[in-house]
């Protein structure tokens, strides 16, 4: 079913409007400057995943593009949750999108209106389930997370995906899953909608996240890891050290914690912490009993 015709709802500024309807003109400013940041958030049992979290994170990614979502992250959670129930999903993906309007067109749009709009659908698995448990393989990019002096890399900004859809398609062209993106320094960064860990030793190493999205699903395995008394090193990674790592794994929002078995010529297997940090994940996103008791 192709996205533009699907059944049910989607919240667009402050009311529920049919699927096929929520719609916005070629001349919106978005479309032509990428002025619009997004989210991306799962529902598991009816319960929004660090839900406050996103939603502040989609404010403070329109404030580093220089606007003001015009609802309190309040209101957004309560849309959220709205459009997760009047889609009767109880596990969903939940995707929250901002923007400018269509006012004024040129570079300047400074009093366009800014919209909000919230979709909810069901996206099981970001990879193929077969793949996912083998560990999938990734391709390096052939290009790269930009300096923060050249993009506002902390945003989840539509403009920053647009490298990601080309290393992707790249990617997928030769046969691979996903691409593994390095920083304008060329260390390693992340994969073009995920985090990236690495096992060595009993140890987690993962970059540090000093040019690109410190994903919360990312911060929930770091802690999860802690939990277990794992050591995690948040560093600089250079390729070179991939040929060294035993494990490695990608995760976030829609890959969850997803096992890789390749980076190009670099072979990994899906050992014990990447197992137990897959199955820490999936009990921590569950609601509690009592939370779902009280639904
Ligand atoms: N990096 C990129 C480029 C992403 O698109 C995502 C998904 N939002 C992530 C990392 C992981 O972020 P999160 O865990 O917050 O979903």
């Amino acid at each position: 079913q192709p996205f533009d015709q699907r059944e049910g709802v989607i919240w667009f500024d402050g009311a529920f409007v049919p699927w096929a309807d929520a719609k916005v003109h070629v001349l919106t400013h978005a479309l032509h400057y990428a002025s619009a940041v997004f989210e991306g958030e799962r529902a598991y049992g009816g319960r929004i995943f660090k839900m406050r979290e996103h939603n502040q994170r989609l404010i403070d990614s329109a404030r580093l593009l220089d606007f003001e979502i015009p609802y309190s992250v309040e209101e957004i959670d309560r849309a959220c949750e709205e459009t997760l129930a009047r889609q009767g999903f109880v596990d969903a993906y939940v995707r929250p999108i901002a923007w400018r309007g269509s006012e004024m067109m040129g570079v300047a749009a400074q009093n366009n209106t800014i919209h909000l709009a919230i979709a909810v659908w069901q996206w099981p698995s970001y990879f193929d389930p077969a793949q996912r448990l083998k560990g999938i393989r990734l391709d390096m990019a052939q290009w790269r997370r930009p300096d923060p002096k050249t993009a506002p890399s902390k945003a989840k900004a539509t403009g920053l995906y647009m490298i990601c859809t080309m290393s992707k398609h790249a990617a997928e062209r030769r046969g691979y899953a996903d691409a593994l993106m390095l920083d304008w320094r060329g260390q390693v960064a992340e994969c073009t909608g995920a985090n990236i860990f690495f096992v060595k030793d009993g140890k987690l190493h993962t970059p540090t996240p000093d040019c690109f999205l410190d994903g919360i699903t990312r911060r929930t395995v770091i802690d999860l890891a802690r939990k277990r008394g794992v050591e995690v090193v948040e560093r600089a990674i250079l390729p070179e050290e991939l040929a060294g790592f035993e494990q490695c794994f990608i995760c976030g929002t829609a890959a969850e914690v997803t096992p890789v078995s390749e980076i190009a010529e670099h072979r990994f297997v899906v050992g014990e912490l990447t197992q137990a940090l897959m199955n820490d994940y999936q009990a921590v996103v569950q609601p509690a009993e009592a939370a779902v008791a009280a639904a």
